[in-house]
């Protein structure tokens, strides 16, 4: 079981598991071997399912706190940017159910609903999954977020700088830009552009649009990268039960672990031991890379 720990030199909370190394490994694809494919002794069982969710066995977080696994479909080769319209409304309908949910819990501060996508960004199971971690304390990113947001928020400021040229996409709910600062060199951030606080107050179309658009970003890397692309795809969401939460402006992050075709970007030095990102591209550089891509990432879904 986890240990929440305290480091006592920089009041960073961090979660420690003796037992985490023995989790099973299927990246090679043994179907017989993996554990979200439906089978008698598998996770999922035998019971039909478009999307399950149940509590991660080798949890990071575990009462306080929580980890579940979300398994998007149960075709081990599926992806989500290959699931279809309907199939997509149910991944949006757990995450919406699970963020009301676990968020209503009295030792759940931070719900967070991400995705680690190839073995590269450190996925054991290949099969096509997204995890939620519901935090016993709001993580430093976000208690930082909260202490450092104006008004009207960063999100829905129309002026931002050169937001024009890092649009990418723009539909009457939702905008997708490189954002102003990005930490990683292809990061892509998706917002909706009215202010919601975090999903539950989102609606059911204007969810599926937005994960349809989560689609053509995986599709875009996919095409630039020419592979299927490593990466983090965080929802960050306002902390459940802070004093002010109504200030956070909820946004999807997808983070490429790549700079280049075949190019790590690796988190040395200063990303590590100082978490001040040094970057080496210029987000307005980076969608008009891009800009000439989506038509066709559109078109291929
Ligand atoms: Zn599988
Ligand atoms: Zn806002």
């Amino acid at each position: 079981m986890p240990e929440i720990r305290r480091d006592p030199i920089s009041g960073e909370w961090i979660s420690l598991s003796g037992d985490r190394q023995t989790r099973p490994l299927t990246v090679s694809g043994h179907l017989l071997a993996c554990p979200f494919c439906p089978g008698p002794t598998t996770e999922v069982g035998l019971h039909a399912f478009q999307t399950a969710v149940f509590d991660n066995r080798f949890p990071a977080f575990d009462r306080p706190g929580a980890s579940e696994i979300v398994v998007y479909s149960p075709d081990h080769w599926a992806d989500l940017s290959t699931l279809s319209r309907d199939h997509l409304g149910a991944v949006w309908s757990a995450w919406h159910h699970r963020t009301q949910a676990l968020g209503g819990r009295p030792d759940v501060a931070q719900v967070f609903i991400f995705e680690n996508r190839g073995t590269k960004v450190g996925a054991s199971i290949a099969h096509p999954h997204g995890q939620i971690y519901g935090y016993p304390f709001v993580p430093p990113r976000m208690q930082r977020e909260g202490e450092t947001w104006p008004d009207p928020c960063p999100l829905c400021r129309d002026d931002s700088p050169k937001l024009v040229e890092r649009t990418l996409l723009a539909t009457p709910d939702w905008r997708l830009v490189a954002p102003w600062a990005a930490r990683m060199p292809f990061q892509l951030t998706l917002y909706p552009r009215a202010h919601h606080s975090d999903i539950t107050t989102v609606d059911y179309q204007s969810g599926r649009d937005a994960m349809g658009i989560l689609q053509v970003v995986y599709a875009l890397y996919d095409r630039w990268f020419g592979h299927k692309t490593a990466l983090v795809m965080a929802l960050y969401q306002a902390p459940s039960h802070l004093f002010g939460r109504e200030r956070y402006h909820l946004r999807f992050d997808c983070l490429p672990i790549e700079r280049g075709p075949e190019k790590i970007k690796y988190l040395a030095g200063s990303e590590l031991a100082m978490g001040a990102f040094v970057g080496d591209m210029l987000p307005e550089q980076v969608a008009a890379s891009l800009r000439p891509l989506m038509q066709t990432a559109k078109g291929e879904l």
